[in-house]
């Protein structure tokens, strides 16, 4: 099979958090298989973390889904992926969704998620899908019929 250059395929995104762990999360250790896809296209889910048992593995598999629509590559910055990629990863070095210890209570609350992104030097990029999401999101879903 040939494969294009960047293309966003489940394989691209794969090698993106690869190396978004790399850049920003490397003290954190990955202590179970971390899979990751494009999947359920939506109007509002970014992306998604969970783990489950999974037939064949003794440990819980963690797996990370982005939202199908930001596959295009045209109208979607990269950087919108990124930092829902980190977003997630975030989770993870919670110990939500991973084997990790947890270090707070709720996954979302009092802004952890966005001030661990911020801290590892994710803050321009959260900007950017911030103001993406909150500019160009609604028209490319109306482009799409979606909304
Ligand atoms: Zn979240």
């Amino acid at each position: 099979m040939w494969y294009s250059l960047a293309m966003r395929d489940n394989k691209w995104l794969a090698d993106l958090l690869f190396r978004l762990h790399a850049e920003y999360y490397a003290d954190v250790p990955i202590m179970n298989l971390v899979l990751v896809r494009f999947a359920r296209a939506s109007k509002t889910r970014l992306g998604s973390i969970i783990a489950r048992p999974r037939k064949g593995h003794k440990e819980m598999v963690t797996t990370i889904t982005i939202n199908e629509l930001f596959r295009n590559e045209e109208e979607v910055p990269e950087y919108v992926i990124i930092a829902t990629l980190l977003h997630e990863f975030a989770h993870y070095a919670h110990g939500f969704h991973s084997p990790l210890p947890q270090k707070y209570r709720y996954p979302h609350r009092g802004g952890i998620v966005n001030k661990e992104i911020r801290a590892r030097g994710g803050g321009e990029i959260l900007k950017q899908q911030e103001s993406w999401i909150k500019n160009s999101y609604k028209p490319f879903l109306r482009s799409k019929r979606l909304i």
